[in-house]
């Protein structure tokens, strides 16, 4: 296609964290431009967000439903392609479903809605429109993620026996949402985050990357869940065993109160010849250990890996030891999003690579995931819960 895909996005107001990682890359390949906003609930606060990112004024919007009306008033030519989605938690489902609806495609940060119910509807939503939905799980955009992933469909590991997954982060141990500090604000208010806390935030990431990696489904789960921070309402802590759809058996555990710990998030995963180990914070390595021989290391942007996983070379931009991390995986959620875009614009099906992003169906997991937690996790005579079907 002989023009850049252009960009809306909801939220990223001044001082917001994750809209800026989005602006930033969503522009790493050149290929998407931010062109209109609705960045703050304040609308003060988006029409400043919209100047200091020299977006033309007119395309500067005071809230999200102005930026429909009026980006649907202007020619298809000129209109936005897709929205991001990037507000707490609330906002999502009905950001999401009303851009649907006026014809736009769009990313959405996760959760994906506050619940189970909103999700189901939401996937109703995007398969009544086939408008392309994407849902920023920025984990599994890792490239070693992917060589991970096609390590067990081939089989090297053999059977999957368990998986252990966690995500321990300490940010949130002492209460500074009573501080002013407005992501613990919000993460910690069940009206903006959900009914989950830590289990919501960052368990539905362990869980999307355990099912990701493995392509086996959760079926059950026994959970404990904490509030550690006296007045808090949400679980800042949780611990889960886990039953898989081939018979395996997991532990999933996410925490915000683990000091001194920052995104510890990792995998474990076990096969009955070979396991496979990954860390957000050291993503340019997988760990192989075998039977009786010597532990491997594979590294990001080597020949070796691009012969095992076409998806993790396609996810590399730079030559091996130059490191690649957190921008880099957001921009290959971007990539293949763009690319099935580009595809629907074009009349042509996408690739198996080009659909590789996370979507509609992995946020409906995790909203099922979130509230199967919660139900087995407060309660003390039901341990073992059973996930519904997706
Ligand atoms: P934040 O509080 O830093 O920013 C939220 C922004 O959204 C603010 O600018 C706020 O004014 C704006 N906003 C709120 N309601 C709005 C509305 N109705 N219209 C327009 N703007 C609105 O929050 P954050 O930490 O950036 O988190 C935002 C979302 O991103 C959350 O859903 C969170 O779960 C998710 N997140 C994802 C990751 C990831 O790794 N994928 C990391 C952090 C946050």
């Amino acid at each position: 296609m002989s023009r850049k895909i252009r960009m809306g996005m909801v939220g990223g107001g001044p001082g917001a964290f994750i809209g800026e990682v989005h602006r930033k890359a969503a522009g790493i390949d050149g290929r998407i431009e931010l062109v209109a906003g609705a960045f703050d609930i304040d609308s003060e606060k988006s029409f400043q967000m919209g100047k200091e990112l020299c977006i033309c004024p007119k395309r500067t919007y005071s809230d999200y439903k102005t930026m429909i009306q009026k980006e649907l008033e202007l020619d298809e030519d000129k209109r936005i392609d897709f929205v991001v989605v990037a507000t707490p938690n609330n906002w999502h489902f009905p950001i999401s479903r009303d851009f649907l609806e006026a014809g736009f495609n769009v990313m959405c940060e996760k959760p994906m809605t506050l619940n189970v119910e909103e999700a189901r509807e939401l996937k109703e939503v995007v398969e009544k429109t086939g408008k392309v939905f994407g849902l920023m799980h920025n984990y599994t955009g890792y490239p070693m993620v992917k060589l991970a992933r096609d390590m067990v469909k081939q089989g090297d590991l053999g059977k999957i026996l368990k998986i252990v997954v966690e995500y321990p982060q300490g940010w949130l141990i002492k209460p500074i949402e009573n501080e002013g500090q407005k992501q613990a604000a919000w993460r910690t208010d069940p009206k903006q985050s959900g009914i989950a806390g830590a289990m919501g935030d960052i368990g539905t990431h362990a869980e999307n990357l355990a099912e990701y990696i493995t392509g086996l489904k959760i079926t059950e789960m026994c959970a404990d869940l904490t509030s550690f921070v006296e007045g808090r309402l949400l679980d800042d802590d949780g611990n889960c065993l886990l039953r898989f759809d081939n018979g395996a058996r997991g532990v999933l555990q996410a925490s915000q109160i683990s000091a001194g710990r920052e995104n510890g998030l990792a995998i474990w995963i076990y096969g009955e010849t070979q396991s496979l180990e990954w860390h957000q914070e050291h993503p340019n390595q997988v760990k192989v250990r075998g039977i009786d021989k010597p532990e491997e290391i594979w590294s990001r942007g080597n020949g070796y890996v691009a012969a095992k996983s076409a998806a993790a070379a396609r996810g590399s931009r730079l030559p091996s030891g130059h490191p690649e991390a957190f921008l880099e995986a957001f921009a290959n959620n971007y990539k293949n999003f763009a690319d099935t875009i580009t595809c629907k614009l074009e009349g042509r099906e996408p690739s198996e690579l080009e659909l590789d992003f996370p979507d509609v169906n992995d946020g409906l997991r995790g909203m099922i995931f979130i509230e199967t937690v919660v139900k087995s996790g407060k309660n003390d005579d039901i341990k073992w819960v059973k996930f519904p079907q997706a």
